[in-house]
């Protein structure tokens, strides 16, 4: 065992139509500061402003022993995050969140006084620009997020944010408190799943405990007023969820006093809050000498595009071995700048004239070009391009590049000096959990909360792309 799970919960704060609400909050809140037990609540915009408006200051004050985090500026609210996104490329996108998110995002930042500790996806809302605004936001790490690594590792990095995988999380934990049976299976299956965190190459389990609408509320504040793209109408009154009984919610609040209970009774378990995992995987990894040979040697070993190194991204790693080819030394210069997925969308010369082989002055002319693309814009650009009408996918350079470093023991040293000729392979475009990100993207955005036309093609193709940047945290 390498150690104790480090157990963080979370909870989205959003509903602003039910009063109640509010005070659920407070209850959560103060039953895990009477037990020591930090948790992260991530809070909308209109969520904030309704409490402002409800002179519930009150509950901002019950938050002070736990960790903050935003939910964007109007979650079900049309246009989401995936409408607002619909017609943007991906700097347009980027530019988009950090217009429309900052506000909420400072008025929480000014009512607590406090730092955000993450952004966590609102439903099924989502777009790759999200993880890619964040630093522009202040915002350290983005919970909910539909990316993951083809090895599971959670946390990761993806499109240059610590992202927690949605589908890591267990939970949400509030569907299971008011049932007697699945809550009994519950507790039947945690210290399984406590041992399991233990024992993992991350060591960290996300218990998403859900809402704190939904331990007063038996549906939805969005679902009955926000369905299929639509607003509510502004001249009727908005509509109340259905009540939970007292009764109800006093089992949901014991039962989770309860589970919260078992985890601290476990020897092999502890609960940390959000902000200081964010905090301990944000650190950069130590390159110790060797890294760089070590990071080929790791990539070039499997087939395809490797999303599972601690230290580079495949885009990363491209950059880096085109810097290498141009006569830098990478080990040496140390950490590899953040680099981006390639996001510009293909210009129709796709790869017609890529050639078999390429000669060393064109192959030191294609790492000129990816590296000029990634210093200019921090992307990989669709196709490198050399003198001749030579255009050759980044993933076929990227693969052909490995090949040379695999040849032997030659390593980095090969990429210094390439052969006279080389063979330029055909590979894959994208890492291979590409698809499985997709979909789940296409397969949540599509459900009851947009409008059935909503084309998120861009926004997938984008996604696809981003999945260049994938990497495990460095510590665990
Ligand atoms: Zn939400």
């Amino acid at each position: 065992m390498r150690g104790k799970a480090r157990v963080f919960l979370t909870f989205d704060v959003e509903d602003p139509v039910t009063p109640l609400s509010d005070d659920a909050v407070l209850w959560l809140a103060a039953m895990l500061r009477e037990r020591g037990v930090p948790a992260a609540f991530f809070l909308t915009g209109d969520k904030a402003r309704a409490l402002v408006r409800r002179k519930r200051l009150d509950v901002f004050e019950a938050l002070r022993t736990h960790d903050i985090g935003y939910h964007t500026n109007h979650h079900s609210t049309h246009p989401t995050v995936a409408e607002y996104l619909e017609p943007h490329d991906w700097a347009g996108g980027v530019a988009e969140v950090v217009a429309r998110e900052r506000s909420g995002a400072d008025l929480i930042r000014e009512l607590t006084g406090r730092r955000l500790c993450g952004f966590a996806t609102p439903g099924t809302s989502w777009g790759p620009q999200i993880p890619g605004a964040l630093t522009g936001l202040d915002i350290p790490a983005h919970l909910h997020s539909f990316s993951r690594t083809g090895g599971g590792h959670n946390p990761h990095w993806y499109a240059g944010t610590l992202c927690f995988a949605r589908s890591e999380a267990v939970g949400p934990v509030e569907d299971i408190l008011p049932d007697p049976l699945r809550f009994a299976a519950l507790l039947e299956e945690l210290p399984g799943l406590l041992e399991r965190a233990a024992r993992s190459e991350d060591g960290v389990l996300h218990l998403y405990v859900g809402h704190p609408t939904i331990f007063v509320n038996r549906e939805f504040w969005d679902g009955i007023n926000y369905a299929a793209g639509r607003n509510p109408d502004p001249e009727a009154p908005i509509r109340a969820p259905e009540p939970r009984p007292v009764a109800q919610t006093r089992t949901m609040l014991d039962n989770l006093a309860h589970l919260v209970d078992v985890v601290r009774a476990c020897p092999s378990a502890e609960f940390v809050g959000f902000g200081e995992v964010v905090a301990d995987r944000r650190r950069a990894p130590v390159l110790h000498a060797g890294w760089f040979g070590r990071a080929l040697a790791e990539a070039a070993a499997g087939p395809g595009i490797a999303t599972t190194s601690r230290v580079l991204s495949p885009a990363q790693l491209l950059y880096a071995m085109c810097r290498e080819v141009l006569g830098h030394d990478v080990e040496r210069d140390g950490p590899v700048p953040e680099v981006h997925g390639p996001v510009d969308r293909p210009d129709g010369t796709v790869a017609t004239g890529a050639p078999a082989r390429v000669g060393r002055d064109r192959l030191l002319e294609l790492a000129a070009d990816v590296c000029r693309a990634g210093d200019a814009t921090g992307a990989l650009p669709v196709l490198a391009r050399a003198t001749g009408g030579v255009a050759v996918p980044v993933a076929s350079l990227y693969r052909s590049l490995l090949d040379l470093t695999a040849d032997g023991a030659a390593g980095v040293r090969a990429l210094r000096s390439p052969p006279e000729s080389v063979p330029l392979v055909e590979a894959p475009e994208l890492p291979e959990v590409g698809d499985e990100i997709s979909e789940h993207f296409a397969r949540r955005v599509r459900r009851w909360l947009h409008r059935p036309d909503l084309d998120v093609d861009e926004l997938t193709r984008l996604t696809r792309a981003q999945t260049w940047t994938l990497r495990a945290t460095a510590a665990a």
